[in-house]
This record gives C-alpha cells, sequence and structure tokens, in this order.
C-alpha cells in the first residue's frame, strides 16, 4: 500500500493506518521517501500510454508518500474492499478512498491489485529484505 501524497498533506497517515490496522493488518514495514519523476513513471508502467499518465506522474511526485509492506491472509482483496473505488467521489461510504480521497487521481492510497504486483512493490520500496 501507499498513502498518496493527497492523503500525507490532508495529516490522514494515522486515520488511514488505524483502519488498516482495525481490519487486521500488520505493518511489516513503512517509511516516508517522494518519488522522483523517474521512480513513478517506473513504479506506474504498466499505465505509460495512457491518457492519464502524465498527471498521474505529476500527482505521485508531487510531495511526500508513505510506502507500506502489510501482511493478513487475503491481504490483496482485504485491503483493496476496505480501499474502494479508484474514483474516490464514486467510491463506496464507508472506504478509505471515499474518507481521505478527493477523485481520480487524488485517490487518497495505493493497493497493489495481486500477490504478484505486491511482491514487486514492496521489492521496489523495501528489497527484498521483507
Ligand atoms: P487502482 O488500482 O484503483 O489504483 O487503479 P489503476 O491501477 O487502474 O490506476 C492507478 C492510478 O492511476 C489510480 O489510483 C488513479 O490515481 C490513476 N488513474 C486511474 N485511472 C485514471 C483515469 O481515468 N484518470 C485519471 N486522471 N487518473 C486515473
Amino acid at each position: 500500500m501507499i498513502i498518496k501524497p493527497d492523503a500525507v498533506s490532508r495529516n490522514a497517515i494515522g486515520a488511514i493506518l488505524k483502519r488498516v490496522e482495525d481490519r487486521g493488518f500488520k505493518v511489516r514495514q513503512m517509511r516516508m521517501t517522494r518519488f522522483t519523476r523517474e521512480e513513478a513513471i517506473r513504479f506506474y508502467a504498466v499505465h505509460r500510454g495512457q491518457p492519464f499518465f502524465d498527471g498521474l506522474i505529476d500527482f505521485m511526485s508531487s510531495g511526500p508518500v508513505v510506502p507500506l509492506a502489510l501482511e493478513r491472509e487475503n491481504a490483496v482483496s482485504n485491503l483493496r474492499e476496505i480501499v474502494g473505488a479508484t474514483d474516490a467521489a464514486k467510491a463506496a461510504e464507508v472506504t478509505i478512498r471515499k474518507h481521505f480521497g478527493t477523485n481520480i487521481p487524488r485517490n487518497a492510497v495505493h493497493a497493489s491489485d495481486s500477490p504478484e504486483t505486491a511482491t514487486g512493490e514492496i521489492a521496489f520500496f523495501f528489497g527484498e529484505q521483507v
């Protein structure tokens, strides 16, 4: 998971972490960093060529982010359930994106979309140490 620049600037790190921990996740790794444009382009390489790509890169490199390595059973599906839909304005009422996000791309958090993606994304931020 990544707490995105909009949520960090809204002082929502603690509130988001509480929701995640209350859902039964263990925080295994966490740090604060800031994407360079090059790192954001590499992280979101799968979206290269999309019309929203440049805006996404601008947004993700606009301020600090908090990447986390999280652990629990069925982590990907459980996290995506409490995170909510990509467009924060349309996300379900009780979700993290509805509460802390605004729209797309300002949707408060990133959540890995499969265990394989999660492994690669965790390595991106924390190396192979997790
Ligand atoms: P996610 O898995 O719900 O985060 O969604 P995706 O992997 O499809 O997209 C990655 C991120 O790109 C999203 O979280 C948004 O921040 C952004 N994004 C996705 N689709 C759009 C779009 O249609 N327009 C814009 N502006 N941003 C988008």
